[in-house]
């Protein structure tokens, strides 16, 4: 038989399937098996893919297999197809499919083993007869082992000594044997399961029912979608099948970890990368070996080696991690949807403020729509008031606090409650901004906000590379209050620290956050002391439930807004619904302050009537007009090399072809230019794109010519990556 091998080298050239004869010696169906081959005068790893009766290499040069590296298949057939579905519809490298498949951790680790001690009885009484009646310790151990039949042997060994164990092992009256021990400790608390409402009923028959298309769960932040989902998996569980849970950050995973163990116990796996080797090692062969049933983990956990899956579930779908933006590329989204199908069961995108192109498919009747509206104590949403801080520029309050979040921040802390503020920084550009008419630059070709680039004091547009010169007057009003529009925590600290100077404040951000616990630290010192602010970054928007948080306060809202990403607003609403859940989520109100330079935003009028509807109407009018998803498609290829000459050339190549391309297309195509990349170097690779535009309905077809336009370019030292509707253009 001859296998189809992908050989474990990070090249485009080598990415396709190489053929090996299947010696004798190993079995026949090899599918999936990691095995050792010659390459060139090498020896290598690989992985089978595919199994055939014949090859077209010529008998003199068709080479054999050496071995197998593992005595069973790493791989699962579900996740061999899943890698030829991504390199032919995502263009990702087979090599790289298969690293998401069998992570790195998992190729280099080994289980960590525990030698176990048991008696063997019928030994026990010839044994005894060889002791002197002065050895006291080999009576001990075998008193101990009646009344307890198995013992770690370093229990043993601490308890009577290693040389009394040893001989005993020796003599044969003790019989040693491994076990396999798990280096993750799953916390053990406890669940209150709560009876289902009428509205949350509804939800999980309607998902269980819809095993063909995706069902939108979308629900107000409180309305129950946790428990929602665990009913599902609990149903799917009784029908001997697996679930695949998956939540936005890292930093969450535990977090939901915890309240799945407490309904699950040991059937949860959780998978995130703030797991050390050895215990993504040991939680990986639990689900591989089927002892975990149920996987709760961040974005690559979508790869699980889970078989069976009876649903997936994406919490918190419209998260922007579930897009990875380095290689290799891919949208979560669009593998769950692979594996649901091929499993043919539910997948379920979860959200109170879903994505723009999600919804757009649930309205269209792509996916299946369910809609929980009310939270599930009535507690009322807290009432959000928009701040307008040109006017208290105009008032003279140059200070980044307004006097409303001032006052409001004194009532909560003489109160003896806490606050959140909120810095919106992470992931954002700067920009200029007018801080008296709140003017900002934005591109004369592309009607998005320009960015500033600090260190060459230039404005740039992201989508067309256009340089403008950096303001220092606002053409509009004439003032020379332009200013940088981003704050920092640490500034917003010391401000706060003059205002109430006997009052703890923390801060959690990616400088107070330097290590793996740090950011649990943080927070349950922030939870234990109250009155208290905590001041953060995006870090403090999610998932947290503090129930003494009444305050919530918006410093900077508009810096998100004013990204020059096409999902700008979109984040924006996002965001702000997310932050303003924070607070009041017990007993007590809350109450939420949103500063502004454009008070009258509509992303922040309907913010703050918790109206996702008309956002969403406003938002999908906008994106059919200006042609933005789900109308059209952003494509981003992205050129790298650490030769620039070869960069820049193919680059040309490519952009010369698809200009010549484009002309079929007429006003379909909207938006086609190359360009250096605004960051122009990382890592010493020289970087350049070509950013596309067209309309969604010629996607198809545009992106096989690219994809063809690929294969025929392939040059040694240059990497081309393609992008779909990404995130940043940086
Ligand atoms: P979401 O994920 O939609 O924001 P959660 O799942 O966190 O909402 O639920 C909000 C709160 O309501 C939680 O404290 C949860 O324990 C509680 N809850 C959920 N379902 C019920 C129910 N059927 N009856 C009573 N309380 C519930
Ligand atoms: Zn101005
Ligand atoms: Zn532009």
């Amino acid at each position: 038989m001859i296998a189809e091998v992908i050989v474990d080298v990070m090249s485009s050239e080598v990415d396709r399937v190489f053929d090996y004869n299947i010696p004798s010696f190993l079995p026949d169906n090899l599918t999936g098996y990691r095995v050792l081959v010659p390459f060139g005068n090498r020896k290598i790893e690989g992985y089978v893919v595919g199994i055939k009766e014949t090859t077209d290499c010529p008998e003199d040069k068709l080479k054999s297999i050496i071995s197998t590296l593992d005595s069973y298949p790493i791989i699962l057939d579900e996740l061999i197809g899943l890698m030829h579905y991504m390199k032919d519809k995502m263009y990702l490298r087979l090599i790289d499919g298969i690293r998401l498949a069998v992570p790195s951790q998992i190729r280099n680790s080994k289980d960590k083993l525990e030698r176990i001690i048991t008696l063997d009885d019928t030994k026990v009484a010839e044994y005894m007869s060889t002791l002197s009646s002065r050895s006291k310790n080999p009576k001990l151990v075998i008193e101990y082992l009646t009344n307890q039949p198995t013992e770690k042997y370093t229990t043993l060994s601490t308890r009577y000594g290693n040389s009394v164990i040893n001989k005993m092992l020796e003599y044969g009256v003790l019989i040693e044997s491994k076990k396999r021990v798990n280096r993750v400790s799953h916390s053990q608390s406890s669940d209150t399961k709560h009876q289902l409402t009428d509205l949350q009923q509804k939800a999980v028959n309607s998902i269980l029912s819809n095993h063909d298309k995706p069902t939108v769960l979308f629900g107000v932040t409180g309305s129950g979608k946790t428990e929602v989902y665990m009913n599902v998996i609990e149903r799917v569980l009784e029908s001997n099948k697996t679930a695949l849970m998956l939540v936005p950050e890292i930093s969450l995973t535990p977090q939901m970890a915890r309240v799945f163990n407490a309904r699950f116990g040991d059937s949860v796996a959780v998978l995130h990368s703030a797991l050390s080797v050895g215990e993504k090692h040991d939680e990986w062969f639990r689900i591989y070996r089927g002892e975990a049933r149920i996987v709760v983990g961040a974005r690559s956990a979508i790869f699980a080696p889970i078989k069976n899956l009876g649903v997936i579930i994406i919490d918190e779908e419209h998260d922007n991690s579930y897009l990875s933006d380095s290689n290799p590329r891919y949208l979560t989204h669009n593998i769950a949807e692979y594996r649901a199908k091929i499993n043919n069961c539910p997948l379920v995108l979860g959200s109170a403020t879903p994505s723009v192109e999600t919804f757009h498919k649930a309205k269209s009747g792509q996916y299946n729509l369910v809609e929980m509206p009310v939270r599930v104590n009535s507690r009322p949403m807290p009432p959000i008031e928009i701040i307008d801080m040109c006017e208290q520029f105009r008032l003279g309050n140059v200070s980044m606090l307004s006097t409303q979040l001032l006052d409001k921040l004194h009532e909560t802390i003489d109160n003896g409650k806490q606050a959140i503020l909120f810095i919106n920084r992470r992931g954002f550009s700067s920009y200029l901004m007018c801080r008296e008419c709140s003017y900002i630059p934005k591109c004369t070709d592309c009607d998005v906000s320009l960015v500033y680039h600090k260190s060459e004091g230039v404005l740039k547009c992201h989508y067309c590379g256009k340089k403008f010169r950096a303001l220092t007057k606002c053409p509009e009003c004439g003032s020379d209050s332009i200013k940088l529009g981003a704050t920092g925590t640490q500034q917003v600290v010391e401000v706060l620290k003059e205002h109430f100077p006997n009052t703890p404040i923390f801060r959690l951000d990616n400088d107070s956050v330097t290590t793996k616990d740090a950011y649990s630290k943080i927070l349950g010192e922030f939870g234990a002391t109250s009155p208290s602010i905590l001041v953060g970054t995006q870090m403090v928007t999610k998932g947290h439930d503090f129930p003494s948080v009444t305050l919530v306060g918006i410093v900077d809202a508009d810096i998100s807004l004013f990204n020059y990403s096409y999902k700008a607003s979109e984040t924006t609403f996002q965001l702000m619904t997310q932050v303003a859940g924070r607070a009041g989520r017990s007993k007590d109100n809350g109450y939420v302050v949103l500063q502004t330079y454009v008070p009258k935003n509509p992303v922040y009028i309907t913010c703050a009537n918790y109206d996702y509807l008309k956002f969403y109407d406003k938002e999908i009018n906008l994106r059919e007009v200006t042609k933005y998803p789900p109308y059209a498609n952003i494509i981003r290829l992205l050129v790298t090399s650490e030769d620039d000459e070869l960069a820049k050339k193919l680059t040309h190549k490519l952009i010369m072809a698809l200009k010549e391309y484009r002309v079929q297309f007429g006003k379909e195509f909207y938006f086609l230019e190359a360009m250096k990349s605004p960051i122009n170097k990382i890592k010493n690779k020289h970087r350049y794109q070509i950013v596309m535009r067209y309309s969604a309905n010629i996607n198809d077809t545009v992106l096989a010519k690219i994809h063809n336009l690929l294969e025929e370019n392939k040059i040694n030292k240059v990497s081309v990556f393609v992008e779909t509707n990404p995130i940043s253009l940086s």
